[in-house]
């Protein structure tokens, strides 16, 4: 006999994962339901920042996480002559670290186990109730003290509850690889950096994530039919950045189709006894590479904001305190996301005063690292 509190999440992803740590670790009895066969992550690397760390260490998934990361220590803009723009120091006060999303999603997935988490993939939620209740096909309802969907952009946990407000695709988009990494990829002055060249609306960022691979986005507006075609047109690409021909030649098969950005946003993150989080609820553009921070940094402080409810009926309030902290910093984030992508489609030269600019004014960088900043809720 237990009188722990349950809870069912839809999505076993970035937030997904974090959220159900948080809350077996507070003791919940924790059940994840992942549409996939399996925990699989998709994408290829990912820049975590210091809120994003710090959330990793409360979940005591940081040394698994971080393992061979890189620790870049400049941001760097480059034109379509391969000159700088602007040349960023990454402040040494503030981590930033970049892995393969494969790295964090089994370090989250082992938090999960070491706390009890129960895991059903080939699980797909198809519907949720303000009850507490995940709907799974053939009739089946899944009931918990407390639901969440934290089933990404299509969420169908907020489509039943009927919480959105906006759900809009960007124009630009991004395919994602990884490729081997040698020794020689980069000359001096480009070591320990993470560069983003610009070329009209083609966009090329280079990621290490460790010693043995590199993580390319390759970035265009639908409309670039041609650059965003998979297999990668690798003539193409090395014609608007020829200084990374190396890199482009070596792009393999292992490529995630490009896809739009979307942004999402709802009139609450809950309705009753059941919460929405991640990119079901918040998604943003990954110019600022905080979506998944913002995930594992939201679930965490859903689990702070449950701590002594030990009575369900409590539960609805609890969301709404959660939700009153945590939401105005999510969307500052998510409005300065949307903003740096703008820059995509001025022309260069202006586009190249712009950056400068904003990357040397001090109000814009506190608003552009605001998080970055700032100790999530749970966390030292
Ligand atoms: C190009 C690109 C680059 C990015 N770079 C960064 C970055 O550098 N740093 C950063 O922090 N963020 C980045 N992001 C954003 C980040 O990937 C997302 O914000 C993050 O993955 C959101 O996590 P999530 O758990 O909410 O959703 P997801 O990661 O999408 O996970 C959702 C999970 O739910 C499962 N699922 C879906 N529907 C159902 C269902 N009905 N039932 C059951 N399971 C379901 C899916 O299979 C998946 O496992 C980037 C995004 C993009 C597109």
């Amino acid at each position: 006999m237990t009188n722990k509190l349950t809870a069912a999440i839809a999505g076993g992803g970035i937030g997904g994962l974090a959220t159900a740590a948080a809350l077996a670790q507070r003791g919940w009895d924790v059940t994840v339901y992942e549409r996939q066969d399996a925990l699989r992550a998709v994408g290829a690397g990912i820049y975590i920042w210091e809120n994003g760390l710090r959330v990793l260490e409360a979940l005591g998934a940081y040394d698994e996480a971080t393992a061979g990361a890189f620790r870049g220590t400049h941001f760097e803009q480059r034109d379509a002559q391969g000159q700088i723009i602007e040349s960023a120091p990454i402040d040494t006060s503030k981590r930033l670290l970049t892995v393969p999303r494969s790295t964090l999603l089994e370090a989250l997935k082992n938090a999960c186990l070491r706390a009890g988490v129960k895991v059903v993939t080939r699980a797909e939620a198809i519907g949720a109730t303000s009850r507490g209740e995940l709907l799974f096909p053939n009739n089946e309802t899944v009931q918990a003290d407390l639901a969440i969907g934290v089933d990404g952009i299509w969420s169908k946990v907020r489509s039943a509850l009927g919480l959105e407000l906006l759900h809009e695709q960007t124009r630009e988009g991004a395919i994602r690889t990884m490729i081997p990494a040698h020794p020689d990829d980069f000359g001096p002055q480009d070591q320990g950096k993470y560069i983003e060249c610009w070329n009209g609306e083609r966009r090329f960022l280079i990621t290490p994530v460790s010693e043995k691979e590199t993580y390319l986005a390759l970035t265009c507006p639908y409309e670039d039919q041609a650059a965003r075609a998979v297999p990668v047109d690798k003539a193409l690409w090395a014609e608007s950045f020829p200084q990374w021909k190396h890199l482009i030649d070596r792009i393999g098969e292992a490529t995630v189709h490009w896809g739009a950005y979307s942004i999402t946003r709802c009139r609450a993150w809950s309705s009753g006894r059941t919460a929405i989080l991640g990119d079901a609820a918040h998604a943003q553009p990954p110019n600022l590479g905080q979506g998944g921070g913002m995930a594992m940094q939201n679930g965490l402080a859903l689990a702070v904001n449950l701590e002594g409810v030990t009575d369900k009926r409590d539960i609805p309030a609890a969301l709404e305190r959660w939700e009153s902290t945590e939401r105005e910093l999510i969307e500052h984030c998510q409005r300065w996301s949307i903003l740096y992508g703008e820059v995509t489609y001025l022309p260069d030269e202006v586009r190249n005063r712009v950056v400068r600019g904003a990357m040397s004014d001090p109000w814009i960088a506190a608003q552009i690292f605001r998080a970055a900043n700032h100790a999530p809720t749970g966390t030292k």
